[in-house]
C-alpha cells in the first residue's frame, strides 16, 4: 500500500465519518470543560486572617495550624459545614468551611466564629403561640429577636442556622432534627412567656434540659450575660429546668429562653421595642463566647 493510497482512504473516511467525529470531540470538550470547572470548585483560596486549623472537625478539635490569605486548599470532604482540606504543603487539616470562603474580614476570629448555631424562632405559622392583652401574636415577636441574634452571630462570624426565617410552622419534632443535621455546636429556642391570667407575671427565664451535654452550663452562662442589660423592671427569674421536646430531644447543647410575659403589658411594651431587642441580641454572643472559654 502507497502512501497516497493512504491518504485516500485516510480522506474517504473522514468524508464518510465526519459527522459522528464531530460529536465525539464535542463531548469530549465537554467532559474535560467540565472536568477542569468541578476540579476548580474543590478548590478555594483563604482570604481572610487568623483561619484555625484543626486535626479533627469542630472548633473544639485541637488545634494544628492558622492559615495564611492566599494559601491554596484542595476540599476533600465537606461535612456540617466543616471542610477536609490539603494545604499546599501536602498536609491535611479541618477548617470551618464558611471561614475559607468568607471574604470579609472578621475584626476578632474567636471559637464562637467557628460554632454553627441553631436559632429557633418558637411558634410560627397557624401556631401563634401565646396572645398579648391587645391580641399580638408570639410568633412575631420571637422571629423578630431570633432575626437579630443572627444578624450579632454573623458579625462574628458564626454559622447561623435558623429553624424558619418565615411566618411558616415548623413541626416540632423536626426541629431538634434541624440541629442534628446540620451538625450544630449550639441551639438557642425564643420564646415569650404566658401567665393564666393577664399581668399576673413578669420576667425572664432561661431554661434547659440536659445536664450532661453542658446545656445548664450555657443557660447559665446567656443569663449572667443578659442580666446586666436587662431594663431594671425586667425581673431575671434566672436558670431552670424545662421540659421542652426542642431541648429533651435535642443532643446539642441546648436552651429555651422566655424573653418576658406577652401578656403582661409592662413586659409587652418592652418586647416590642427595638432596643429590648437589640439589648438581647447583642448580649447572647456574649453569654456564648464565655461558655465556650470555659468548656
Ligand atoms: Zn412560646
Amino acid at each position: 500500500m502507497t502512501l497516497k493510497k493512504i491518504g485516500h482512504m485516510i480522506h474517504a473516511w473522514l468524508v464518510k465519518f465526519w459527522v459522528p467525529l464531530s460529536i465525539v470531540v464535542a463531548l469530549v470538550t465537554v467532559a474535560i470543560g467540565t472536568t477542569m470547572v468541578l476540579l476548580h470548585r474543590e478548590q478555594v483560596t483563604v482570604k481572610i486572617e487568623n483561619i484555625p486549623i484543626h486535626s479533627k472537625k469542630g472548633p473544639t478539635a485541637p488545634t494544628v495550624g492558622v492559615l495564611k490569605p492566599g494559601e491554596h486548599l484542595q476540599i476533600l470532604q465537606r461535612t456540617g459545614g466543616w471542610y477536609q482540606v490539603r494545604r499546599e504543603n501536602e498536609s491535611k487539616a479541618w477548617v470551618a468551611g464558611w471561614l475559607v470562603e468568607r471574604s470579609k474580614p472578621l475584626n476578632k476570629l474567636t471559637p464562637l466564629s467557628e460554632s454553627t448555631v441553631v436559632l429557633d424562632p418558637g411558634h410560627g405559622g397557624s401556631d401563634s403561640g401565646a396572645l398579648s392583652t391587645n391580641n399580638k401574636y408570639e410568633k412575631n415577636y420571637t422571629l423578630a429577636l431570633a432575626k437579630r441574634v443572627k444578624k450579632q452571630l454573623e458579625k462574628r462570624g458564626t454559622r447561623v442556622i435558623m429553624t424558619r426565617s418565615t411566618d411558616k410552622l415548623v413541626p416540632l419534632a423536626e426541629i431538634p432534627e434541624i440541629a442534628e443535621r446540620n451538625q450544630a455546636d449550639l441551639f438557642i429556642s425564643f420564646h415569650f412567656d404566658s401567665a393564666p391570667e393577664a399581668n399576673s407575671a413578669s420576667g425572664y427565664t432561661t431554661y434547659y434540659y440536659h445536664k450532661k451535654n453542658q446545656s445548664k452550663r450555657l443557660a447559665q452562662a446567656i443569663n449572667q450575660a443578659i442580666s446586666p442589660n436587662m431594663p431594671d423592671d425586667m425581673h431575671n427569674k434566672g436558670v431552670d429546668f424545662g421540659d421542652y421536646l426542642v431541648l429533651r430531644d435535642n443532643s446539642v447543647p441546648a436552651i429555651l429562653m422566655e424573653n418576658g410575659y406577652i401578656n403582661s403589658d409592662r413586659d409587652f411594651k418592652h418586647m416590642q421595642s427595638a432596643s429590648y431587642q437589640n439589648k438581647i441580641a447583642k448580649s447572647i454572643p456574649t453569654g456564648l463566647e464565655n461558655y465556650l472559654e470555659t468548656r
